[in-house]
């Protein structure tokens, strides 16, 4: 299906208010040409001795004219009375014609902004929808470009370009017939120009579809620069990196510059084009009109009206024939809309999917080995069990493969071989929102959305009751803070909100952990210290999320190492060590060197130590 095709779907929920635009247009067409038809009458009464259609030329047009407007404009009587009636007609004409003018262009913005809305919400489904390797692969500002610019540049080809599209065609009808019903030999002399137009069109356009691509391109990495900018500022200031920055940008505005520039050498040369060939075509309708005027086959007046309508006609011609020119950005766009709609979801129910409410048993990893991308495994051979209600903790060196794994009972990402069950199900064969229920992140990165805090605790689980979220937060000891704040559970936090700190941040985290009270937890202990006050308090709160609950820890505390059921030392993607944290210590390998090196020296590591109910 071409683009086009796919564009004009988009078209088909409004097709009663795109008939009426249809109608509104064709009406403001045909009145519009009436004004200029309207000239003849005036020419003749005025000028002509003894009234219309009395030097030269029975024309289909007199006929006309004599069927309609000189049976209420008296042509042999007073001259000027006549003209006085012409000229009211003539308001009228104008009158009626804005009428359906507006109802034209309020009919089509509805349309178009319809369109934009529903393309609008197509790509943020899609968006939603992908997987999060979608999302390690293309970078974000192409992606609001997607939503933003794209989608304008598509409102601009449906209606600006569209609706001038169909206008045109109508009034060139209008006009043409006109023209015919004045003279079919004059008609004809005014469209030799036609086919050269054609041939000096076809390249143009080739040439402007290909720019326009790279230009949107161009665009959309400047987006991706600032907005991975604005993400990045703190970095980019603690590493001086400013100037850098700058200069980075300068290079990517500079070659969109260059790139802008040379679509537009091609698209500046469509006018003046245009222009010289409509030049060159009423020159030939001077010299033939002037001929038959002369033979007697044309009135005057009628060849002053003949002119009026071809000028006329020049116009919605040339937006005919530049609308491949200019509806090419719109186009380009729509193809990489498109495009992106049609990104296929990887990670995605298998048709007999199954449904999973509880998790009774296990959870195992069999021979599990995963790569990010071709030729650099993240995880080789990955094999461990976990029996409900234990308590896992994976060490080991940043970078070794810890999140991943976590990751991939999330089904975030699947196997590229060996496989994970649930309760002996592999999980690509449940549903993928039942697994994900069936779990609960707490981690470092506590993502706070823009939305009060009562929202953000109950986010997933809108049906919890005021009642619930306060209890949740209290249980996290986030009660006490919550209720300091200015409006209290309603005080709108995240970004462009209340900021609240890393401690906080976490309390919400484990308040919303508790109130969705998954049987799976996955908790990704923060790295930096807190002051210790936190630190006991979030630790107690963790401490009442644990409880019952089959856990899946990053560790990097002594305190919870300590503790696990089972310590996996994770290193290069390979599980190289597995015990408890006295039989590991004894191993005297990886486990031991880490531990010495992560924990001990760490100030919260003896100090702040769970107690174990
Ligand atoms: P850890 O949690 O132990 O710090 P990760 O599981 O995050 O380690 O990373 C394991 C390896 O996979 C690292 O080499 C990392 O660079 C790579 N990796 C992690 N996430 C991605 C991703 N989205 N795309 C490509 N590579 C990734």
């Amino acid at each position: 299906m071409t683009v086009f095709a796919r564009l004009l779907g988009y078209l088909r929920p409004y097709r009663a208010i795109v008939a009426a635009a249809t109608c509104a247009t064709a009406l403001f067409a045909l009145l519009d040409a009436a004004v200029f038809v309207l000239l003849i009458p005036f020419v003749e009464t005025l000028f002509v001795e003894g009234g219309a259609g009395r030097m030269g030329g029975d024309t289909a047009m007199t006929r006309l004219l004599e069927a309609s407007v000189y049976r209420w404009v008296d042509p042999v009587g007073d001259p000027v009375a006549a003209t006085g009636r012409v000229i009211v007609l003539i308001l009228l004409a104008f009158l009626l014609k804005n009428a359906f003018q507006f109802a034209r262009i309020y009919l089509l913005a509805r349309v178009e902004q319809g369109v934009n809305r529903d393309l609008r919400n197509a790509v943020y489904d899609r968006l939603v929808g992908l997987d999060l390797a979608f999302f390690a692969r293309v970078r974000a500002g192409q992606i609001i470009s997607r939503l933003t610019t794209e989608i304008e540049q598509i409102r601009m080809l449906v209606t600006a370009e569209l609706s001038r599209l169909l206008a045109a065609v109508f009034e060139f009808g209008a006009a043409f017939a006109a023209m015919l019903l004045i003279s079919w030999k004059l008609t004809l002399a005014a469209f030799v120009v036609v086919p050269i137009a054609m041939a000096v069109w076809g390249p143009l356009v080739a040439v402007l579809r290909r720019r326009d691509r790279g230009v949107l391109h161009l665009g959309g990495e400047v987006n991706a620069h600032v907005s991975e900018t604005v993400s990045g500022i703190r970095l980019v200031k603690a590493a001086s990196a400013e100037g850098l920055e700058r200069m980075r940008f300068r290079g990517l505005t500079g070659a969109y510059f260059e790139h802008i520039m040379r679509a537009e050498r091609a698209r500046a040369l469509a006018l003046p084009m245009t222009e010289m060939l409509a030049a060159a075509g009423t020159a030939v309708l001077l010299w033939y009109g002037a001929r038959l005027v002369a033979a007697g086959e044309l009135s005057g007046a009628q060849f002053v009206g003949f002119l009026a309508l071809s000028l006329k006609l020049y116009s919605p011609v040339k937006n005919v024939a530049k609308f491949p020119a200019t509806a090419l950005p719109g186009l380009v766009a729509a193809e990489r809309v498109f495009e992106f709609l049609d990104t296929p979801a990887e990670i995605t129910d298998a048709v007999d999917a199954r449904a999973k409410a509880s998790f009774d048993d296990a959870i195992a990893f069999e021979r599990v080995s995963f790569a990010y991308r071709e030729g650099e495994p993240a995880l080789h051979d990955v094999s461990f069990q976990v029996p409900k209600g234990s308590l896992v903790a994976l060490v080991g060196p940043s970078g070794s493969g810890k999140s991943t794994i976590v990751d991939l009972l999330a089904r975030f990402f699947d196997v590229s071989d060996g496989a994970i069950t649930i309760d002996g199900t592999d999980v690509r064969r449940l549903r993928i929102a039942d697994l994900r229920r069936l779990m609960g992140v707490v981690s470092q990165e506590t993502i706070l959305f823009h939305d009060s805090v009562r929202a953000n605790i109950a986010y997933g689980r809108p049906d919890a009751t005021p009642a619930q979220v306060e209890a949740a937060a209290r249980a996290a000891h986030a009660h006490e803070f919550v209720a300091k704040l200015p409006r209290g559970y309603e005080t709108v936090v995240g970004e462009r909100g209340l900021q609240l700190s890393g401690g906080q941040r976490q309390r919400i985290a484990i308040a919303r952990a508790l109130l969705s009270d998954p049987p799976i937890l996955i908790l990704d202990e923060a790295t930096s210290s807190l002051d210790s006050e936190s630190e006991r308090v979030i630790q107690d709160a963790v401490e009442k999320l644990l409880v019952g609950r089959t856990v899946f820890v990053i560790a990097h505390r002594l305190s919870t190492v300590q503790r696990a059921d089972q310590i996996l030392v994770v290193d290069r993607g390979r599980i190289v060590e597995r015990g408890t944290h006295a039989s590991l210590l004894a191993l005297g390998g990886t486990y031991r060197r880490l531990h010495e090196l992560q924990f001990d020296d760490s100030p919260s590591a003896e100090g702040v130590g769970i107690r174990v109910p």
